[in-house]
């Protein structure tokens, strides 16, 4: 990899290209006869989960898509929650269904994924969706990971051949995101809070990622020089500022490029959700079209 000034990805740019291109397959679905809907549920009153809902609802209808936001009360059954989630299923106006993790406490989460029609499973958590990830099938593959590859695709960073060390093995993040890294040719580490030694394990990634959750975990030391850092995390300052899990302003002397948050693999996760609809929508169709993200 070769020594240059680190390069910070912006991921709101890239995003925003994304953004446009999903804006125009939306508009051939339209001419076609096809309004691609997305259903977001969202259950209690959870505050970052109204941010996030925001954001995805006002980012989807300003791709032509239709959304509808179905909000319930933190105190709604589990068997409400589930016959909600049936009903979407079968309504032939909704191509995509994402229901806001986490739930409520006393809601279970897992049933309620499993209920979903995988066709219509834009967060790719669905058993089906995760085994076809592995198997390299092709289904619909959660917003995160998926964003970390665009935004790596989009910058002509190589994914192939190349040491990938990511921190944290979330269903959401960790794990499909070495699914993904490695049906691109990389040698992949997926560490964790049990891992020994972890700044050496760090320290050996050519594509370094974090996705941890605990604010500048991620320190100088850390990184090898020239490598591509990408810090997946969202931590919440003291003082209300927005932080990553790599300690920025040491990482990014020596990263070869680094995504800042926020700014970074934020904006690319809502983009990937846009393109997923349009992309589950078209397959619903019969309108697929290959290769578009
Ligand atoms: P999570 O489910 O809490 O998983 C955290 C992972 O980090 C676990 O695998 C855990 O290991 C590992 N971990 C915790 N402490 C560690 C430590 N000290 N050293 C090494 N590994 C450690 O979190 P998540 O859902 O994957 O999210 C991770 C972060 O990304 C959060 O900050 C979240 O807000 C952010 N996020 C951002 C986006 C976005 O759009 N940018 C999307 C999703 C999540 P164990 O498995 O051993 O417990």
């Amino acid at each position: 990899m070769e020594m240059t000034a680190s390069r910070i990805l912006d991921g709101r740019a890239v995003a925003h290209a994304v953004r446009a291109e999903v804006a125009e397959r939306v508009k051939a679905l339209r001419a076609r006869g096809v309004v691609p809907g997305l259903a977001v549920v969202l259950v209690g009153d959870d505050p970052a989960s109204q941010v996030y809902v925001k954001n995805k609802d006002k980012a989807a209808a300003e791709a032509g898509f239709a959304v509808r936001t179905l909000r319930l009360p933190a105190t709604t059954p589990q068997a409400e929650l589930e016959a909600r989630v049936t009903e979407l299923n079968r309504d032939r106006a909704v191509h995509g269904i994402l229901v806001q993790l986490p739930l409520p406490r006393g809601l279970a989460a897992e049933p309620v994924l499993e209920l979903l029609d995988p066709a219509k499973d834009v967060d790719g958590l669905t058993a089906h969706n995760v085994a076809a990830l592995w198997r390299g099938e092709g289904g619909l593959v959660p917003c995160t990971p998926a964003g970390c590859i665009e935004l790596l695709d989009r910058h002509g960073l190589g994914i192939e051949g190349k040491r990938a060390v990511v921190i944290g093995r979330s269903q959401l993040v960790g794990k499909p995101l070495a699914a993904l890294l490695l049906a691109r040719n990389a040698t992949v580490t997926l560490a964790h809070s049990k891992t020994r030694d972890l700044a050496a394990v760090a320290r050996e990634a050519e594509i370094l990622v974090a996705a941890v959750g605990r604010a500048k975990l991620v320190r100088a030391s850390w990184v090898k020089p020239g490598a591509v850092v990408l810090d997946v995390g969202i931590n919440r300052l003291e003082d209300g500022r927005l932080c990553g899990d790599v300690d920025f302003h040491e990482v990014a002397p020596i990263a070869g490029a680094i995504t800042p948050v926020p700014g970074g693999i934020g904006p690319m996760t809502i983009a990937m959700l846009l393109a997923n609809t349009a992309r589950a929508a078209a397959r619903a169709t019969g309108l697929a079209e290959r290769g578009s993200p």
